[in-house]
């Protein structure tokens, strides 16, 4: 294992024997491609990313919240991508490299079926087989993805073992590419996984900051105090994150989702949270090291977020390194304050943001009004990964169960 494969003691390539020709074959093919621009890679990728994808998205200043909070809010829109979130960013990049290595079929995961989607779409686009795993749980749960899925002419593919979500789904397309490795590339939906996916997934979603940096500095004539993203495995957090990293008077807030509670049922192996980098302890899943929601066994436990995109036990490992590092500051907000902040947003700016998104939009909130320390200054970046249409039927339900004084408003139109 090459130390490049790490960060700090984190990440590295901890997968069966099975799977090392794949993975080194796609370690070759992302070095050449992505990082030395072989064949014009990158510059196709760029130039796909602006004609299919509607690249640069705007960054906008939020009038009205920067009134609210008395300092410049900047929004980095990425809501207005196609397909609705960032993910379109890595889901295109990936499998255009799949052609270029001369791949002819595509395997992904999905959770809650968005990188799912941006991953048909994105196969749909360059004339290439797609098939996804979905936990049978996800696919009853998330059947709107489902049809887009195969609107776009993909197969999905159920998976009854365990808990039947995303984990599973996660280790039934290792297994399918570990046994397809020719003519077979996996799309994996985040800066987790084996080197070398944590680095391209990275690499590919940092469009997101080297805009937003650009922007930030036409906008406002200096770089932001801080940037906020939500994280669940970490990709558009990374991503907002990447072109900053070496900004030290740029703080990098990543905002979990503290879900209903930080307490954890050992004895049924519940967390009711998602809140990993905050919480978790180091240990290995899905062929990296990091941090984990896991008992004292080593067991992962299942995790919980009123977003599903964020419901995930485990972080990116180059997350936990920053984390450690005190490069990246970890921090959560619950889903209450949560579905405060996607009303919020709707009603005052005109935007209504994903679930995920949020929480980083919550975060803000409990810094500048509520209880967490205002260390944020005074031009702060908000990262809106996606758009909030997915979300509809699950904020209106989680809105009325709550009280929250927009759900009423919602009832009359029943
Ligand atoms: C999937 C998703 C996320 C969480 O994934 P990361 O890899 O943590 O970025 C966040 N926001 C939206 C809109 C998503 O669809």
């Amino acid at each position: 294992m090459s130390s490049e494969s790490k960060f700090g003691d984190y990440g590295g390539q901890y997968v069966p024997e099975a799977l090392m020709p794949a993975i080194e074959e796609l370690t070759d093919a992302y070095e050449r491609y992505v990082l030395d621009n072989e064949d014009g890679f990158v510059d196709e990728f760029r130039e796909r990313l602006r004609e299919f994808g509607g690249r640069p998205t705007p960054l906008q200043r939020a009038d009205r919240l920067s009134e609210r909070y008395d300092r410049e809010v900047y929004l980095k829109r990425e809501d207005l991508l196609h397909g609705g979130a960032h993910k379109l960013n890595n889901a295109l990049g990936q499998v255009l490299l799949a052609k270029y290595m001369g791949k002819e079929r595509i395997v992904a995961e999905t959770g809650a079926g968005q990188h799912g989607t941006a991953t048909a779409m994105a196969c749909a686009h360059l004339g290439i087989d797609c098939e996804i795993y979905m936990g049978r749980t996800d696919i009853n749960r998330q059947r709107p993805n489902v049809f887009r899925m195969r609107i776009h002419d993909a197969e999905v593919n159920p998976v009854d073992i365990g808990s039947g979500t995303l984990k599973e789904a996660i280790n039934e397309t290792m297994r399918d590419w570990a046994t397809n490795v020719e003519d077979t590339h996996y799309v994996i939906g985040s800066v987790v996984g084996p080197h070398p996916f944590p680095k391209m997934v990275r690499d590919f979603q940092s469009v997101i900051s080297e805009e937003a940096r650009e922007q930030v500095r036409d906008h406002a004539g200096r770089l932001p105090d801080s940037v906020v993203a939500c994280a669940g495995g970490g990709s558009n957090t990374m991503g907002a994150f990447h072109e900053f990293v070496g900004d030290e008077d740029v703080d990098l807030y990543a905002v979990e989702a503290g879900g209903s509670s930080l307490t954890i049922d050992e004895e049924e192996g519940l967390a009711p949270h998602s809140a990993s980098l905050s919480t978790g302890d180091e240990g290995v899943l899905h062929g990296a090291r990091t941090k984990l929601l896991q008992n004292p066994d080593g067991q992962i436990l299942e995790s919980h977020s009123v977003s599903a995109g964020l419901d995930y036990s485990g972080v990116g490992p180059e997350l936990a390194y920053l984390a450690d590092e005190g490069r990246v500051t970890p921090v959560n907000v619950g889903d209450d304050a949560a579905l405060e902040a996607f009303h919020r947003l709707s009603r005052m700016e005109g935007i209504i943001p994903a679930l995920e998104s949020s929480h980083a939009l919550a975060y803000l909130e409990a810094a500048a009004l509520g209880d967490a320390p205002d260390d944020l200054g005074d031009l702060v970046v908000v990262n809106v990964s996606g758009r909030g249409d997915k979300d509809l039927d699950t904020v209106i339900e989680e809105s009325e169960r709550r009280d929250i004084d927009a759900a009423p408003t919602m009832e009359v139109f029943r």
